[in-house]
């Protein structure tokens, strides 16, 4: 489970976050939609313990984690760039967080081929990731965070330099495997349609302020999120 309590953050004289709260609950997702610069990126690098010099109180299972430093945290963060280590295998990749963990090595095969047949990517388990298409490098950087069995993933526009019929591949992947996998995760894109889909929650974050909905369908009721003008354009045509 994570809650938000009163999150302010400035960056120099310019707020970027207002009073935000939230709480997403243990194994659900919650997309955050925003326009571009409405600071979605922010939020997450507050949660993940990059930038601590905010108001309010993060708690994450019922811990508070507000001044914990990112590696005492076990939340794990997931952006639009695949960041893997180019020296080394997808399977080295996926087993890595397990290798540092000192696991053994029957055990990490078993749990890295897992998640490799999980993931589709058979077959390329000895290939570098500059051997990669841009969704199967997405899909490494998915298993590297999964491994670990983190507390909270944090996406941040993961799939928005895909091409659609990846992007819609990789969106039912993860929503599958983060279902399976019992996993808590905060969503964030400036897609509309996107937060639709990815989360069972929904919340826009405008001019510094975050509202959480009740239901998806008081999202797409409310003239903010934009869903009706959506809508009405394309009943028009
Ligand atoms: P989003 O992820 O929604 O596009 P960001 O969180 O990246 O938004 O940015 C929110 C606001 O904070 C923007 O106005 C952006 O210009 C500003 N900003 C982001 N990073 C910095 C930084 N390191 N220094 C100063 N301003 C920043």
């Amino acid at each position: 489970m994570l809650k938000l309590e009163g999150i302010s953050f400035t960056y120099g004289e310019a707020p970027v976050l207002e009073e935000v709260d939230l709480r997403v609950d243990q194994g659900d997702t919650l997309s955050i939609q925003g326009v571009s610069g409405s600071g979605k990126t922010t939020l997450l690098k507050l949660v993940a313990g990059l930038e601590r010099e905010h108001k309010g109180r993060v708690y994450l299972d019922d811990e508070e984690i507000t001044t914990r430093v990112p590696e005492d945290r076990n939340v794990v963060y997931l952006s639009q760039e695949a960041l893997l280590f180019p020296h080394l295998s997808v399977f080295e990749n996926i087993a890595f967080g397990l290798t540092v963990r000192k696991v053994e090595k029957e055990k990490l095969q078993a749990q890295v081929q897992g998640l490799i047949r999980r993931l589709g990517l058979e077959g390329l388990s000895d290939r570098s990731p500059e051997q990669l298409s841009g969704g199967q490098k997405q899909r490494v950087a998915f298993g590297r965070a999964l491994i670990v069995n983190p507390d909270l993933l944090l996406l941040d526009e993961p799939f928005a330099s895909l091409d659609r019929s990846t992007r819609e591949q990789m969106q039912q992947l993860f929503k599958e495997v983060v279902h399976e996998w019992g996993i808590t995760s905060l969503f964030v894109t400036h897609n509309v349609k996107e937060a639709i889909m990815m989360g069972d929650h929904i919340a826009l974050l405008k001019d510094g302020r975050l509202h959480q909905y009740e239901s998806m369908q008081a999202f797409i009721d409310d003239p903010q999120s934009g869903v009706k003008e959506e809508k009405s354009f394309w009943e028009s045509l």
